[in-house]
């Protein structure tokens, strides 16, 4: 099975290769050129023991080609998870909450980003070449830490975090600018999280003219775009579903319910792509916050940006383009239109969809949004009901959940960050008092909650800053230049 590009471009390529690529030459994104042809016995995969095996046989199914893939999820997850689980499911009054922030820096990134480092240094040595991947990363907070946490001294590996200035949380960027090894770099850009994101965007498509191949240099993306990013997202909906099974709660081709607080698409989009595999998926309910773009879409077909950008107490989904939608749009039959709508995007910042891909859109995927107020009402009101402590973003797909829970088909939340990341907003949602800094907040979070912190979160505000550097968007490529040329 071969990887092919949404823009229509003839050449295929391995999943090794669309790896270290990270995007494809045309600008579009690698997808699988059929999700069919896969022939994957979901139903098998089900009944795997342990996430480790159920790792193996749907990233071998994703990427055939990559090598190894025992050793790698091993190397992955081994010990790197507390609790030494990866995804726990919860029961949690009337449905059920996935929790994928037990990694290395507390937010559901770490999933894939564990894993996609041993992809590109396995992909890397199946191509043969030596040289280096100098991996460039536009974050809305919990990205870039878990990508330098992943990268931080992989050999042959190099990574660069932008980061918006005022678009990340104190804890988010004393995550960032505290993070060791000699290997990684990270710098606040002037602006918020679109501009970053474009901003990279660009760099990628004015060094595809080979200016840093002197340099030994191949850039690639740890960002969700990239299609090793993706894959091990998919791991976890089949797991859900394993111990949905295990514990009697459903049978075999029972469908269960996710709901999933949506920002660049990625996390969600995997969820499609394990039922496209064969999971018994009902609805994927796609939740927003009051960046409400994709609502919007679901609701009528026509993407568009053209909006205000608000910051929310959940700013890894404070997000107006959401870059894994496009793949989306060519799984639900676009076909060569979806390089025109991508055209449409960049140049009006707005597209319709055909009716028949709308139709295949909301045959699955269900639309809710959540504002802020609402979101610490629920943070509020699932503390004092079920003793659950939850974070913003994990609140807004409760939040949303309510409207689309059914008797007997369980519901599952995808918890995406520890409520420690954002404590602000979380204490103050439980009624706590708010004086002081973010950190004496999280310590007054522990004081009234007894829910632990984790252990990677301690600490932090006495680490040594490692990383100042601020800059503006139009000087990114000067700056990436700059780095590659002093190394
Ligand atoms: C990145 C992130 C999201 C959004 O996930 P997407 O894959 O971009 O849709 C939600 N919650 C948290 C905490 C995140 O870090």
């Amino acid at each position: 099975m071969k990887y092919q590009s949404t823009r229509g471009m003839d050449e295929r390529v391995g999943a090794a290769e669309a790896i270290l690529r990270g995007i494809a030459p045309d600008g579009g994104l690698y997808v699988p050129e059929s999700l069919d042809a896969l022939h994957f016995d979901a139903r098998a995969a089900v009944e795997e023991k342990s996430y480790h095996d159920l790792a193996v046989r749907v990233l071998s199914a994703l990427l055939p080609d990559v090598e190894n893939m025992d050793t790698l999820v091993r190397r992955a997850y081994e010990g790197k998870f507390a609790g030494g689980e990866v995804a726990p499911l919860k029961a949690v009054g009337d449905r059920y909450v996935l929790e994928l922030f037990h990694g290395p820096t507390s937010a559901f990134k770490d999933v894939a980003l564990s894993i996609l480092p041993q992809f590109m240094t396995q992909s890397r040595a199946q191509r043969g070449e030596g040289g280096e991947t100098l991996i460039l990363t536009a974050t809305s907070g919990d990205t870039g830490k878990a990508a330098m946490e992943g990268f931080c001294n992989v050999a042959g590996t190099r990574i660069i975090v932008f980061y918006p200035d005022s678009g990340v949380s104190a804890v988010q960027k004393a995550q960032m600018v505290t993070q060791e090894g000699d290997n990684v770099c990270v710098c606040a850009v002037r602006g918020n999280f679109d501009d970053a994101q474009s901003g990279v965007k660009k760099i990628f498509s004015v060094c595809a003219d080979g200016r840093l191949a002197p340099h030994g240099v191949e850039l690639s993306s740890a960002n969700s775009i990239n299609i090793g990013r993706l894959a091990p997202q998919v791991v976890y909906y089949f797991y859900a579903y394993s111990e949905l099974l295990r514990t009697g709660k459903v049978r075999w081709g029972d469908a269960v319910d996710f709901c999933v607080p949506t920002g660049n698409f990625g996390n969600i989009l995997a969820g499609y792509i394990a039922m496209r595999m064969g999971l018994p998926v009902g609805r994927l309910v796609c939740a927003s916050n009051a960046n409400d773009v994709l609502a919007d879409f679901l609701e009528t077909g026509v993407y568009d940006r053209n909006r205000p950008f608000h910051k929310t107490v959940s700013p890894s989904m404070d997000i107006l383009i959401s870059s894994n939608l496009e793949r989306l749009l060519h799984f639900a039959g676009g076909g060569s239109e979806v390089k025109d709508w991508m055209a449409q995007l960049a140049a009006d910042g707005r597209y319709r969809v055909s009716d028949a891909v709308r139709a295949h859109i909301t045959k699955v995927f269900a639309p809710g949004r959540c504002d802020d107020e609402k979101t610490c009402e629920t943070i509020g009101k699932v503390w004092r009901e079920h003793h659950y402590l939850c974070d913003t973003h994990t609140a807004v797909a409760w939040n949303v959940s309510d409207r689309y829970i059914e008797k007997d088909r369980p519901m599952v939340v995808l918890s995406t960050a520890s409520a420690y990341k954002f404590p602000a907003a979380v204490l103050g949602a439980i009624g706590g008092d708010l004086s002081g800094d973010e950190f004496d907040q999280m310590e007054r979070l522990v004081e009234l909650t007894g829910v632990p912190m984790p252990k990677n979160l301690q600490g932090l505000r006495t680490r040594a800053v490692r990383h100042e550097n601020c800059i503006e968007r139009e000087d990114m490529l000067a700056f990436v230049e700059r780095q590659v040329k002093r190394a």
